[in-house]
């Protein structure tokens, strides 16, 4: 049967199954060897070759989640980022790179990039324009992420794609917000798709890893940096993720319907002076989100009005947890000015849109009357 036939929560379910040919249980069975049989054998397995039984067949699912011919999974959504770029940028190369970006992500090139002598430009916003200004002779790697922490901008994947291919530069995407649930950024050309797992795809906030997907000779230059940096995920890990993955398509839906009525009701309340989501039609990239999403993710911001202090907000919530964390079953919120963007200065973060009335909402499968009840609630403890 051909995977790309087959549904989403079928692929979910049932590609890259480890089958369990002795005892014909009905989930895979968990390999902890680190030990594999060396002499006259046609694969030699290490975990570190990501090539482990539970490895190579929950890297199938993550492929065919993402219409691609091969995947890597790894210890972390970082280790899957770092492994990817220095298979592609080597000393004297240029990255081009989204300005609006996962925290975790700028620190990684700002200070490990100048010691690998690694050149790269920070776009000035997000628009196919910046990117074409952003590149150079020695260009290697174009990397997006849309919609994009925190203010769910939204980046034109096609458009990055064909830039790419007309000056020969590799592209990359990080698709943890949408997931493949919502958005498939191989079919609209973009080279390469990678994941913090930690995020939707582990979805019950229980799990540290991280994915690759791409074209097998893509993967391959990927491994063949891996098995040297040693991000392996380890089997255990692997299996539990097998198992999360098994209802993503569920979470995911259900999540992407609750924020869908979360957010036209933030958009309505009185105390709320902003909402940032792109299935509303007030933000500015609907249109294009429509076009290149199936759905419009899980993830959104809101400012709460100026009278309101974004701190005690947080603390008077009751079922929705304050974590620096998300994507998970359950609803969580962050002060991005508390947290992933602390560091810059308040010009700094003014500059960008993130003000200290700016909360992050993940929303998880709740029933939304709770997340309603408990949102009226806190903020009339405030008022
Ligand atoms: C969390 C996250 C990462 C990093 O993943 P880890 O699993 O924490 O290493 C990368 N990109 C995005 C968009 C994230 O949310």
């Amino acid at each position: 049967m051909s995977k790309k036939k087959l549904g989403l929560n079928t692929i979910c379910i049932h590609v890259g199954e480890v089958k369990d040919e002795q005892f014909k249980g009905a989930v895979s069975p968990m390999y902890l060897s680190s030990s594999y049989e060396f002499l006259d054998v046609d694969v030699k397995r290490y975990p570190r070759y990501f090539n482990t039984p539970n490895q190579e067949f929950l890297a199938k699912k993550i492929a065919a989640l993402e219409n691609t011919e091969s995947a890597l999974i790894f210890g972390s959504g970082m280790a899957a980022i770092s492994t990817m770029f220095l298979a592609f940028l080597q000393q004297g190369d240029h990255l081009v790179v989204q300005n609006t970006l996962y925290g975790g992500t700028v620190n990684f090139i700002k200070e490990e990039f100048p010691k690998y002598g690694i050149e790269y430009t920070f776009t000035n916003g997000y628009s196919v324009e910046d990117f074409e200004k952003a590149i150079k002779p020695n260009t290697k790697l174009i990397h997006i992420e849309t919609p994009s922490n925190p203010l769910m901008t939204i980046t034109d994947i096609k458009a990055i794609a064909r830039l790419g291919k007309s000056k020969g530069i590799l592209t990359s995407i990080d698709n943890t917000f949408a997931s493949p649930v919502n958005q498939k950024p191989i079919d609209l050309g973009i080279d390469m798709v990678m994941h913090s797992a930690t995020k939707y795809f582990g979805g019950h906030s229980d799990i540290l890893a991280g994915a690759v997907a791409s074209s097998e000779e893509l993967i391959e230059r990927i491994f063949n940096v891996g098995k040297n940096l040693g991000g392996n995920l380890s089997d255990m890990t692997v299996w539990m993720l097998e198992r999360s993955l098994k209802t993503l398509g569920l979470r995911v839906k259900a999540q992407t319907k609750n924020a869908m009525k979360m957010a036209k009701w933030l958009n309505k309340h009185p105390k709320v002076s902003k909402v940032y989501y792109p299935g509303l039609k007030s933000h500015p990239e609907y249109k294009l989100a429509k076009s290149q999403m199936s759905g419009f993710g899980a993830m959104l911001s809101f400012e709460l009005t100026e009278d309101l202090d974004a701190y005690k907000f947080q603390k008077a919530l009751r079922l929705i947890k304050s974590s620096m964390s998300l994507a998970g079953v359950e609803s969580t919120v962050i002060s991005p000015h508390l947290t992933s963007h602390a560091l810059l200065t308040q010009e700094e973060r003014d500059a960008i849109g993130i003000s200290d009335q700016l909360i992050r909402f993940s929303v998880g499968i709740e029933d939304v009357k709770d997340l309603k009840r408990d949102i009226t609630n806190a903020i009339k403890m405030i008022e």
